[in-house]
């Protein structure tokens, strides 16, 4: 369904940002991946699917290096068809006590980088009459927890930008819509468990189980390859009227 399109993922060397590179290359997409650490294995999984693969590690706090990396895209790949912002960071504390250099990088990462791949893509997607952007917001792009004020914040502010840039590219064969996983077993997610085992003294998998039991009423995990799946459908013409969607996929967590 992808072939001759390229998927530009960022965020893509582990977690969701993998899962949804990995399912748009099984549809044929070329990918461009972007992040940190295990890059090497997140090229091979990909290539590994017989599409062309490239890679950028733009730190997307950086608005130079986001400009670097489109401009790479458009030279390895002709342009950016698919965008899927997924870069992102968590740190959790109370308001008083968040480290203004986390809140920065929060906001700068997760929410101002979709302003700029968006910004430097749309020009591109106009030119061809096709495009999708698709932005992994979270449950608390929705609603909040405690502790969580700059992810909260800028997971909402993604879910708005998602709105406003669907209403600029209405008419358009552009759409742009969000996904809001609940919780998904990441090394995100992980250290949230590591660090609520550490606090409070109880075995690992205890803590696994009271975070599902917390918040998601399903009490699974939601998989890197499920959110791929959704993120295949938004690309596909089934769903070229769904436009400024905010589509929780998260165990009935919202719904509470
Ligand atoms: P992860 O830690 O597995 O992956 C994050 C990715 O972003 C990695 O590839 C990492 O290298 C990259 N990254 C981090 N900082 C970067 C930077 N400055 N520049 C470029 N790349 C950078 O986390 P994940 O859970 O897969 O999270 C992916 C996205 O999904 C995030 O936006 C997160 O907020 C969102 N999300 C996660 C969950 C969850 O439960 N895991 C739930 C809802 C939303």
């Amino acid at each position: 369904m992808l072939k001759g399109k390229t998927a530009l993922v960022t965020g893509s060397t582990s977690g969701i940002g993998l899962g949804v590179a990995l399912g748009l290359a099984r549809q044929g997409a070329n990918v461009m991946l972007n992040g940190f650490g295990d890059v090497d294995g997140a090229k091979a999984q990909v290539a590994a699917l017989g599409v062309k693969v490239g890679y950028h590690g733009a730190d997307m706090s950086k608005p130079a290096d986001i400009a670097d990396l489109m401009a790479s895209a458009e030279r390895e790949f002709g342009g950016v068809d698919v965008l899927v912002n997924n870069a992102g960071i968590q740190h959790v504390a109370a308001v008083e006590d968040f480290p203004v250099e986390k809140w920065d990088a929060i906001i700068a990462i997760n929410l101002s980088s979709a302003f700029h791949t968006t910004r430097l893509a749309i020009p591109g997607m106009r030119a061809k009459n096709w495009g999708r952007v698709i932005n992994i917001a979270s449950t608390h792009g929705l609603v909040a927890s405690a502790q969580k004020s700059a992810y909260v914040a800028s997971k909402h502010g993604v879910v708005g930008f998602t709105k406003a840039v669907a209403l600029e590219t209405a008419t358009t064969g552009i759409t742009v819509n969000a996904i809001c996983p609940g919780w998904v077993l990441t090394p995100l997610v992980q250290k949230q468990i590591d660090d609520r085992a550490a606090r409070e003294g109880i075995p690992v998998d205890k803590a696994q189980t009271d975070l599902l039991r917390e918040k998601q009423p399903s009490l699974q995990f939601v998989t890197p390859e499920q959110l791929g799946e959704l993120a295949v459908f938004l690309c596909s013409p089934a769903a070229n009227n769904v436009r400024g969607a905010i589509w929780n996929v998260d165990g009935g967590w919202a719904a509470q």
